[in-house]
């Protein structure tokens, strides 16, 4: 058997979620009924569900488009809301709950909203349906409704009554048909009744003789004509059914053929029966299906030649999906990887290791070398240290120099080197991801920019405390001695010189610029003050300050601490050239024996910062990142990422839209084929 409606279902849901024009929907069967007529009934009974949200005040706001699946392998009803991306749910008060939240999101000063909930139920027992639950008849009808209300729930209702939609008009038989408000409706929107089916409910409440002139309504004779229901819940069973819906309805559908039975002659040439409705239901909509496939072949078939040649004017027929741009993403990130650990091997490490060394070094010196001891009555006992310039002329086993080279030696060596350059790489390589990824396509991309940044962090942390631990176990040897070779001491005296000269420089381009700001003259007023003062110590200011201010007095000694400091390394400099060149002399040349050590440190530490974390990050980090990216994001994530850019979205949703017509297409005129064959 040809089963159209089936697959015009799948054919529609195909064009659902595609979207936009009106011109792709097919027809649907749209029930009306004003309240208490018992629409929800028919409908539950149809479904054999209790799922509709019951309540005084207006529970129906947006309109349900409700799909029903006959799926023969499934034991019971499941349903689902597509949007909401809920599936599978068997549990039909959980069901009736969220079409209530649904509803009640639509505040009830806007009445009603004309998007529609889309709720699909398959069973067993449910025939192929696609049908609309109309709100607002109720609204209409109140007396109290503003005018603006009143027209906006028309105009959606109105909608939905149009060609090429199936009308099923509900009237209760204890109402006058002549005041039922969905025939009004129905007749209105279809004078000559050509596609709307009468559903008359309550036909138990009125003698058969009624119920007869009811089913051949003549005033309003339509072509598929009336079916008479009776779809109460039956009174006995009312607790059951709460605790078993579907059994609930076969004792409905029971009393309901016990009821015609009994009244058989009666009903003889009409049709009556909730089987008998679901039987026409089906038959007309399959009908007006089948009479929808030729206009919709021509839409789709105009709507995807739109789509493909935007595609190709736009993105030049390039295959993207989220998948792929995901996928894509991860190779260049992977290629920048590959660069940057081309651009960041052991030579950089070493550099920017050896640097941050050389500062300790210079630091180390200034504190412990060029600083003159301040002249407090606290020190009173550095008085009598020798001072820097003294270090040229004291005897070589002079134990006082020999105990400093020592101790500034130590404070480098138990620097704590292992962490040093541990956080050192690590915050270097963290900085280097982040360019590297503002360089990328995920620049527009906080999301995977953040996962992509802390697998980075956790690959490094990983390796953090024992990479510190074996640098800081390789170098230990040097806390206790330190061999020095002619030519490293050779190597470190021309370094030494260059980071001096360095110095220098720096010092003395300080001072200039101080001198610049200051002006020479100001500047030598101040220098002359503080130093016939004896100013310079801490701040006992003498009560006679010549009228210079606080800051200026603080810029002279700052002056005056960089003349010293040039001084010194000026001194130090020269001192370098002529009387460091042999290694015998190391407690005389500190500058020479601290750049030695850092450079043995460095060389150390590179070795196996290298192996340890520099090129198990290489190994590991991409690994990671495919871990993290590649497979463990749901689709939906990897949509959303995708999607973050507007190009790509744009691109991804036209494909999307072009690859669904093309597939809609290709189903309806498989659909016609066959329709054609049986014919
Ligand atoms: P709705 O407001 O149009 O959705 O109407 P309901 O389906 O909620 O029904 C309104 C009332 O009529 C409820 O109390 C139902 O139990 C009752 N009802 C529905 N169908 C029948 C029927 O066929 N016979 C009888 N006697 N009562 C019915």
């Amino acid at each position: 058997m040809l089963n159209l409606t089936r697959q015009m279902i799948e054919i529609r849901s195909i064009l659902l979620s595609i979207g936009g024009s009106n011109a792709l929907r097919l027809p649907s069967i749209v029930v009306i009924g004003s309240q208490s007529s018992g629409k929800s009934s028919v409908l539950e009974s149809i479904v054999g569900q209790e799922f509709l949200p019951k309540g005084s005040n207006m529970v129906t706001r947006r309109p349900i488009e409700l799909t029903l699946v006959n799926d023969s392998t499934l034991a019971a009803e499941t349903a689902e809301f597509p949007a909401l991306k809920m599936y599978n749910m068997t549990d039909f008060q959980q069901v009736q709950k969220v079409l209530y939240e649904l509803n009640m999101s639509i505040p009830e000063t806007e009445a009603v909203s004309s998007d529609p909930i889309q709720l699909v139920i398959k069973s067993p027992r449910v025939p192929d349906l696609s049908l609309v639950d109309l709100p607002g008849y109720i609204q209409v009808e109140a007396a109290d409704q503003p005018v603006t209300l009143k027209s906006k729930i028309r105009e959606l209702c109105d909608r939905y009554l149009e060609e090429p939609n199936i009308i099923l008009a509900i009237s209760a038989a204890d109402v006058d048909l002549a005041n039922s408000s969905a025939l009004r409706a129905a007749k209105k929107a279809d004078p000559k009744g050509e596609r709307t089916i009468g559903v008359i409910t309550k036909l138990d409440l009125v003698d058969s003789e009624t119920a007869r002139k009811m089913l051949t309504n003549k005033k309003y004779p339509l072509k598929m004509g009336y079916v008479g229901v009776i779809t109460r819940p039956p009174p006995s069973t009312s607790l059951f059914r709460r605790q078993s819906g579907a059994q609930a309805f076969v004792a409905q559908q029971n009393f309901e053929r016990a009821y015609f039975k009994e009244h058989k002659d009666s009903f003889v040439g009409t049709t009556v029966s909730t089987k008998a409705l679901k039987k026409k239901l089906m038959k007309v909509l399959e009908r007006s299906m089948a009479n929808c496939l030729k206009p919709m072949h021509v839409v789709v078939s105009n709507e995807l030649e739109e789509a493909s040649y935007k595609y190709k004017v736009e993105f030049n027929d390039r295959d993207l999906t989220s998948e792929k741009y995901m996928a894509q993403t991860i190779d260049n990130l992977k290629l920048a990887i590959k660069e940057f650990s081309e651009r960041f091997g052991r030579p950089e490490l070493r550099a920017l290791l050896r640097s941050e060394l050389d500062q300790k070094v210079l630091d180390l010196i200034a504190l412990r070398y060029w600083n003159k001891p301040p002249m407090t009555n606290k020190n009173k006992e550095s008085e009598n240290e020798p001072s820097l310039d003294d270090l040229a002329t004291a005897p070589p086993n002079d134990t006082f120099w020999h105990r400093k080279l020592d101790i500034a030696t130590a404070s480098l060596t138990k620097l704590g080197v292992g962490r040093l350059a541990t956080t050192l790489i690590s915050d270097a390589i963290l900085t280097e991801i982040d360019v590297l990824l503002d360089n990328t396509d995920l620049r527009s991309h906080p999301m995977i920019k953040n996962a992509i940044k802390d697998a980075a962090v956790s690959v490094l942390t990983t390796r953090y405390n024992s990479t510190a631990e074996q640098v800081e176990n390789c170098i230990k040897p040097y806390k206790y001695e330190i061999e020095v070779d002619d030519r490293e001491w050779a190597l470190s005296r021309q370094h030494a010189t260059v980071l001096l000269k360095e110095e220098l420089k720096q010092c003395t381009s300080a001072y200039n610029e101080l001198k610049k700001t200051l002006g020479g003259n100001k500047l030598k007023q101040i220098t002359t003050y503080l130093e016939n003062e004896n100013n310079l110590v801490g701040q006992t200011i003498a009560k006679d300050n010549l009228g210079f201010s606080p800051g200026l007095l603080l810029r002279g000694r700052e002056a005056l601490f960089l003349k010293e400091r040039s001084r010194l390394l000026a001194m130090r400099l020269k001192f370098l050239q002529s009387s460091c060149k042999s290694k015998d002399n190391k407690y005389k040349c500190p500058e020479v024996f601290m750049d030695l050590v850092a450079e043995k440190l460095t060389q150390t530490a590179v070795l196996f910062l290298n192996v340890e974390l520099l090129s198990d990050f290489y190994y590991t980090f991409p690994r990671e990142l495919e871990k993290k990216l590649g497979k463990s994001l749901t689709p939906e994530q990897i949509e959303q990422f995708a999607k973050e850019d507007p190009k790509v979205k744009k691109h991804i949703e036209l494909q999307e839209r072009k690859e669904l017509l093309d597939l809609a297409l290709s189903k309806i005129e498989d659909v016609m084929a066959l329709q054609k064959r049986i014919v």
